[in-house]
């Protein structure tokens, strides 16, 4: 496997941190989360260190309780953040742990300030946009200061949007007050390709740096996106329009895959154009990891096909971290991961047949996490498919819970057996299989949560330590006794059915050791399936293209094992 990046921020090269200001214009959608994390993997590769930051214009305090229809995936932080999807590309390209220092919205800042404007704080002044939301935008970028040789600050939404404003003019006086020598203004942009002329016209990216201007940003680098391949004589046109050497405009042509974003923006010569406008030199980057996993799915010498079976399938971006993780774990074995998405509610009403029919491509079946009944049952039929039938299993978090049901309800017979998420006043002797669990540890402290509490921050959230059981798939896979894992949910095992799970041949591996009663890893004896595991946590979130996850990298293993033995069963 390919080595992993250096992932210890901290100064390395620079005596101060130097800042990337990454905006964009023309429109949404144009990777500016991607661009900026594939900039922070290229300047590791070159020898610095980098943290990165995304601030949010939206009001949302956070995207917590945003659909994943609106908003994606809600990604975890270690200390437990639920932030935006674009720190989980941070986290992926560089390796460094995001956390609450990463990401903030207007919502936040706008919250703190309200806050201390009831306590008196501002002494009866007028309280505004300019200083007061700007002075706490630039606050929140000055916490990385000395925390690396790059800080990447990504800034949410499209230059021009009311909602932005206010970034974009903290970000001007940051850059003005830390001096042009440690701040760079990278501006992103579109250039359409017009079929009918056969021709890229340059004009919106002109005027997004205008635009940019406008607000008093003069842009520094400007990165042209751009379906296919922009000539330099176009380039060179917006260079002029923008006030730059040519260097500075910088072609980013659609990639085949995410992972080749570094390798392509390192041969268009993105980092030296931002090297040169620091005046910095560092010696070229080597990209053989990025080339050697980018051509893994242009190319895959073998592939699989895992089966998720969830409710937010429409939407890829829902799920993007897991996506991302399934094919990292193809990569520790020179394999891609194929993904086939099954919607868990139409499993509901098929019958047996229906259902393997369904299923029968699948090498492996996954259960993501999830949330509420609708779609639930549909998962428990494809969970029972894979034990029944051997195929390799993986539940995670939502997808161990609903295992734990199946597993309670088809062998160790307890009918009925559910979850109080689904109804709340199960009674006694309903079996409730998972509950709401009131009070554990973090740390030192003691957390509490109640059925009534607000549907944010109840849940048991970030990183949190498990042990692992000796001689299991969990404990093998890691290859250590002791782990830490992030975790987003409201309810757990219930450890009042352990002993009779056991007794039915269910094997718990991993469990908390502050709170022994809390369940992490739930699996079954390779004697009776060769490849069923489950966690309660989020392993998705740590998983990286070039240090895939252990328990990622097992169960790609086991369903590389599967493909195998089921071609044997054909030959014979
Ligand atoms: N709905 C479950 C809970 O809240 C699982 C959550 C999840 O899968 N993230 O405990």
């Amino acid at each position: 496997m390919t080595p992993t990046p250096a992932t210890t921020p901290g100064m390395k090269k620079l005596g101060q941190t130097h800042y990337i200001f990454v905006t964009g214009g023309v429109m949404s959608a144009l990777g500016k989360g991607l661009t900026a994390s594939a900039l922070g993997a290229i300047l590791q590769a070159r020898g610095f260190s980098v943290v990165q930051q995304k601030l949010d214009p939206y009001l949302n305090i956070d995207p917590g309780t945003m659909s994943p229809f609106q908003h994606g995936e809600v990604y975890v932080t270690d200390d437990g953040c639920e932030t935006d999807l674009d720190l989980g590309h941070y986290e992926r390209f560089t390796g460094v742990p995001t956390s609450r220092s990463s990401n903030i919205t207007a919502g936040q800042v706008y919250w703190d300030i309200l806050h201390k404007e009831r306590k008196g704080d501002y002494l009866g002044k007028t309280v505004q946009v300019v200083p007061h939301v700007t002075n706490e935008i630039k606050a929140f970028i000055g916490r990385m200061e000395g925390q690396a040789d790059f800080s990447i600050v990504e800034i949410g939404g499209t230059v021009g949007d009311i909602e932005s404003m206010a970034f974009i003019e903290a970000i001007r006086q940051y850059a003005r007050e830390t001096g042009r020598r440690r701040s760079c203004f990278m501006h992103l942009a579109f250039a359409p390709y017009l079929k009918a002329v056969g021709e890229v016209k340059t004009k919106p990216t002109q005027n997004a740096v205008r635009e940019l201007l406008e607000a008093g940003v003069q842009a520094d680098v400007v990165v042209v996106r751009s379906e296919v391949e922009v000539e330099r004589s176009d380039l060179e046109k917006i260079a002029m329009f923008a006030g730059l050497p040519a260097s500075h405009v910088v072609n980013c042509p659609d990639s085949d895959t995410i992972y080749r974003v570094p390798v392509t923006l390192h041969n268009h010569g993105l980092d030296d154009a931002i090297l040169s406008h620091f005046d910095i030199k560092a010696k070229a980057p080597d990209m053989a990891a990025w080339q050697h996993v980018s051509s893994l799915v242009a190319h895959p010498p073998r592939e699989v096909t895992i089966a998720v079976v969830g409710k937010y399938v429409q939407l890829g971006d829902s799920y993007i971290s897991l996506n991302e993780a399934l094919l990292h774990g193809g990569f520790a074995h020179d394999a891609k991961v194929n993904i086939l998405f099954v919607d868990s509610e139409t499993l509901e009403s098929m019958g047996d047949d229906e259902v393997a029919a369904i299923l029968a491509p699948a090498d492996g079946i996954l259960v993501p996490g999830g949330f509420g009944a609708r779609g639930a049952e549909g998962k428990i039929r494809a969970i029972r498919y894979a034990r029944e039938n051997k195929v390799p299993y993986f539940g995670i978090c939502f997808g161990m819970q609903l295992a734990a049901i199946e597993f309670a309800r088809h062998v160790a017979g307890l009918t009925g057996a559910s979850s109080s998420e689904f109804d709340a006043d199960r009674g006694a002797g309903a079996h409730t299989i998972i509950n709401l669990m009131t009070e554990w540890h973090a740390g030192d402290a003691k957390l509490k949560r109640g059925k009534d509490d607000d549907l944010g921050g109840t849940m048991r959230l970030g990183a949190y330590p498990c042990k692992l059981a000796k001689g299991t798939l969990a404990g093998k896979a890691y290859g250590s006794s002791s782990i830490a894992e992030r975790h987003r949910h409201r309810y757990e095992f219930n450890p009042a059915y352990r002993a009779i799970l056991e007794k039915a041949g269910l094997v718990f591996s991993g469990t908390s050791p502050t709170d022994p009663d809390l369940v992490e890893i739930i699996e079954l004896p390779t004697k009776t399936h060769p490849s069923f595991f489950a966690c309660q946590y989020h392993p998705e979130f740590k998983s990286r293209p070039l240090a895939p996850h252990p328990l990622f990298a097992a169960f790609a293993k086991a369903a590389l094992a599967y493909v195998e033995e089921k071609s044997v069963r054909k030959a014979a």
